[in-house]
């Protein structure tokens, strides 16, 4: 019997996997959401919202795809406890991920927020210019986007940290682990970049009690997940002056409402959850050697640990 890979994401991005799995998996059925032909023969699905009904409606199905690299957006509970879930890893979101930081850090680094708000004054005042290696960058998270954004941002001299809940050692790289640790991380941190997956732990984690932690006037960049951050406790530090500049790229809740607080604040630099998307060529790809990996019983790139929640 065919084999159906059903894909259930932005049907553009889909006919680009349709012609990655026409010339590299042409045993492969692919389809498109809502063309889903026999659900019997559907064995696979790539989905950034799956549907809700998903156990009695492909109830052959033997792996879930997240189209992205969260997982954050399906409801565990309502899948079936057993099915193996995917997330993305392929190497177009991390490139994308490693501009947006690179640029972000840069531009914190060398007061480009201060300078554009000297330019609406019409002011010309030089700042001093502080070297890389005394500015102390942390991120939050060491995943496969945590390491590539230390890996890119190590080049450029800057005293580079990163925590983890468990333990691993960077070359390069000051590494933390666990509760425990957290606070010297922190107080060693000038740029702070959370690069965690939203879980129940991650929750809020973004807070006044942490920001306080901080060395006063540290800079965040959040490219995580919009709930990771407690937005009131942000716009306090901001005006308290505990935190200098905040760069979001995602929010709670997205899109971002008019009138909300952090639109306004002068200091608060706002991007619509663009810092890393996709790539559907380079995405179908890996998606299909995860296939083969699945076929021939080894481990999937980017298996979820139900149990952790990423
Ligand atoms: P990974 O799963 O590879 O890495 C996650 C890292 O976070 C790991 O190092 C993990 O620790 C750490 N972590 C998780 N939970 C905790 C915790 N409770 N305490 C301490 N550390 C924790 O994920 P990726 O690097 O691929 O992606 C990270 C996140 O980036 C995604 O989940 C997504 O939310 C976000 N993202 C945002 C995008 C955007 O456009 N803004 C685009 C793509 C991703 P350990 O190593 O010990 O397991």
């Amino acid at each position: 019997m065919t084999t159906t890979f059903l894909y259930k994401s932005d049907p553009v991005r889909g006919r680009q996997w349709a012609e990655v799995f026409r010339q590299h998996a042409p045993d492969i059925d692919f389809r498109i959401w809502p063309d889903i032909g026999d659900p019997l023969r559907v064995r696979f699905l790539a989905a950034w919202e799956p549907p809700a009904d998903i156990a009695t409606q492909f109830p052959h199905l033997e792996v879930l795809f997240s189209s992205g690299a969260g997982v954050d957006q399906f409801n565990f509970a309502a899948l079936p406890p057993t099915l193996p879930v995917v997330r993305m890893v392929e190497p177009g979101i991390v490139r994308g991920m490693v501009e947006y930081v690179t640029h972000a850090v840069l531009s914190l680094h060398r007061d480009i927020p201060a300078y554009r708000r000297q330019q609406q004054a019409e002011q010309w005042r030089p700042l001093p210019v502080r070297p890389a290696n005394e500015r102390r960058i942390g991120v939050l998270g060491l995943g496969s986007l945590g390491q590539a954004v230390l890996a890119q941002l190590k080049g450029f001299g800057f005293d580079c940290a990163g925590w983890s809940r468990s333990r691993h050692a960077i070359d390069g790289v000051q590494c933390f682990a666990g509760q425990e640790e957290l606070a010297a991380f922190l107080a060693r941190t000038d740029i702070l970049i959370c690069l965690m997956p939203l879980t129940d732990a991650t929750r809020g984690v973004l807070n006044a009690a942490l920001f306080a932690q901080l060395p006063q006037g540290a800079a965040l960049v959040h490219v995580g997940r919009g709930p990771q951050l407690v937005s009131d406790d942000l716009l306090a530090a901001l005006d308290s002056g505990q935190l200098s500049e905040a760069m979001l790229d995602v929010t709670d809740p997205e899109p971002l409402p008019a009138g909300h607080a952090l639109w306004r604040h002068p200091r608060i630099h706002i991007t619509p959850h663009i810092a890393s998307m996709t790539q559907p060529l380079s995405a179908a790809a890996v998606v299909i050697d995860n296939l083969r990996r699945f076929t021939a019983g080894e481990p999937m790139v980017g298996l979820v640990d139900r149990s952790r929640g990423y």
